[in-house]
């Protein structure tokens, strides 16, 4: 049995070293209080015995719904009244048809379903980009080019997954049996969250406004979100004094200075980097500076809730740029460019020929100017996509990048990068046109 959550999220916090993995997945539960449990997964899965009926935030993935209902089935043989998701990310409502099977064994109807009204779109966006989804998530988890076809024929939101049965726009009081539960709406990792106060435990659940990581509104490969409102959200929660603080992943926290002090220290940290991309803005600034010159505090990503361990700020930044400017990074010869193949062939002719580019990107990898080498190589494979020299030298240089990146997402697309360049030489290419292929 694992430490209980709470006295690990205690030392962390205090001691302010990350001394391991605070997402630790394994399906154990834990009672964080009288009456009040939770089960550690790919998102957690929270429940509220109101002593009629559970009520429970979020379901973990598909995957791992049955070992979560099992879990709590361990802790409390009540029904399901309830189950709120915090968001209509796949991790945290793919579980929901586990939890209709417990209640269909029992031979009562599936728990009704609250969420934000916002998530029903969600939902229908999702299965109008299935492929988009299941391609970008395949990327930013590390998977290779060759599962790519196989991904797409998959639908990326679950046919079993539970839609909800009842919405609310800003706010909604719900009483089940004695136990009240306050849900708010916010925007921040998603335009669909639902933080929930839950007076009688003095108990907040937070769903992904609160991750133990750097948080995770830069997605590049991901809908539009909105760090200022998450940073708003965030303050919201701090001034209810809440002792118990529950997120969706990682650790739940307990004692009500520990708690404001990270949601403050989080809050700040976002509103200080939007202040710096708009300052930047407002000056005339574009994208390109912005991102070269616009950091978060080095100390501040040594936070244990603030490694860039998923998102990173530079990702933020754009995120940022796009929420309150455009698509448009500023820059004329970027508003209609050339292609890729168009600039590549160009620079060949420029150098002579392509082996010295791969040379030159290769020299500047071995500098660690990774940056600079990418561009170079990719430049190379563009104008020449079936040279092999450039793609072997693509492995290298994006393994060395990979090397030197802390974010899972920066991590695995250049992963993705990789393997391109692997299944390119080895011709094992999926017929998609989204990937490099040799002809
Ligand atoms: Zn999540």
């Amino acid at each position: 049995m694992s430490e209980h959550p709470v006295d690990l999220s205690t030392r962390i916090i205090d001691s302010g070293v990350l001394e391991g993995p605070v997402n630790r997945m394994n399906e154990e539960l834990s009672e964080l209080a009288d009456g009040v449990a939770i089960v550690e997964s790919f998102s957690h899965s929270i429940a509220v015995d109101t002593g009629a009926g559970l009520v429970v935030f979020d379901t973990s993935v598909e995957a791992k719904g049955p070992a979560v209902v099992e879990a709590l089935r361990g802790w409390s043989d009540a029904p399901v009244d309830s189950i709120v998701y915090t968001h209509g990310h796949v991790d945290h409502v793919g579980g929901s048809g586990a939890f209709a099977a417990d209640a269909d064994s029992r031979g009562i109807g599936a728990p009704r379903v609250i969420g934000h009204e916002a998530v029903p779109p969600r939902f229908a966006r999702y299965r109008d980009t299935s492929g988009y989804n299941r391609v970008i998530n395949l990327r930013q988890f590390g998977g290779a080019a060759t599962d790519l076809a196989q991904a797409t024929e998959r639908p990326f939101l679950p046919p079993s997954v539970l839609e909800p049965d009842l919405t609310y726009e800003d706010q909604l009081v719900v009483t089940v049996g004695d136990t009240e539960f306050e849900l708010n709406h916010c925007l921040g990792e998603t335009d669909d969250h639902t933080w929930t106060w839950i007076p009688d435990h003095k108990m907040i659940t937070a769903g992904d406004q609160f991750i133990w990581m750097f948080p995770n509104c830069g997605n590049p490969q991901k809908v539009q979100r909105y760090p200022l409102e998450w940073a708003q959200s965030l303050r919201a929660m701090a001034a209810k004094g809440a002792e118990l603080f529950v997120p969706s992943h990682g650790l739940a926290i307990a004692g009500a200075d520990r708690i404001r002090g990270c949601l403050i220290t989080v809050a700040e940290t976002l509103e200080k980097l939007v202040a710096d991309v708009v300052d930047a803005m407002n000056s005339g600034a574009v994208l390109n500076d912005i991102v070269h010159s616009v950091h978060v505090a080095p100390e501040a990503l040594e936070i244990p809730y603030l490694v860039p361990m998923y998102d990173e700020p530079e990702f933020v930044v754009r995120n940022i740029w796009r929420l309150y400017g455009g698509w448009w990074d500023g820059s004329p010869a970027r508003l209609k460019p050339p292609s890729d193949q168009a600039v590549g062939a160009e620079l060949v002719e420029l150098v002579g020929d392509i082996q010295a580019i791969i040379d030159r990107a290769q020299q500047r990898s071995g500098e660690g100017n990774h940056r600079l080498a990418c561009h170079l190589i990719d430049l190379a494979i563009a104008a020449e996509p079936e040279s092999r020299a450039a793609h072997e030298a693509r492995i290298e240089i994006y393994t060395n990048r990979r090397g030197t990146e802390t974010s899972l997402m920066a991590k695995g697309i250049y992963k993705g990068a990789v393997s391109d360049s692997q299944a390119a030489i080895s011709g094992e290419l999926p017929d998609t046109k989204f990937v490099l292929k040799l002809e």
